[in-house]
């Protein structure tokens, strides 16, 4: 069995090389021996209250975890819920503006497109098609 630190320290490292945002069925299948899910949780939890990974709810519910900058953007397709990273992005402009509207000091934002991806636009074409 391992420590409580071990396993806080094995969870940042599966979030952390994770091209995307991962949830926390697929953080236990990366981790052998696979603790139960109220143990990554947990972890996940004080990674999260350290700011070491950060966390989004997408679809259903799920939460998904991410590493890395206080800014994240996200594009998703709704029917095979692929989640992809972007850098893009033109927030600052309105931070500036919402902190002088608000008075608030802002320290990041999630920001995430839906729509549908190539392969699903394929996909539904094709039903569309011999329907
Ligand atoms: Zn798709
Ligand atoms: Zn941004």
């Amino acid at each position: 069995m391992k420590s409580l630190s071990e396993i806080r320290e094995s969870v940042l490292r599966v979030v952390e090389r994770s091209d995307t945002p991962i949830n926390v069925r697929t953080i236990a299948d990366h981790l052998a021996p696979r603790p139960n899910l109220s143990t990554i949780y947990r972890a996940l939890d004080h990674l999260e209250k350290r700011e070491l990974v950060q966390s989004v709810a997408f679809f259903d519910g799920t939460r998904f975890y991410y590493a890395g900058g206080r800014d994240a953007h996200f594009i998703l397709c709704g029917e095979c819920h692929e989640i992809r990273k972007f850098e893009q992005c033109t927030a600052h402009t309105i931070r500036e503006n919402l902190e002088r509207e608000f008075d608030y000091h802002l320290t990041g934002h999630v920001l995430y497109f839906r729509g549908v991806c190539a392969d699903c636009r394929m996909v539904l074409d094709k039903k569309a098609r011999f329907r």
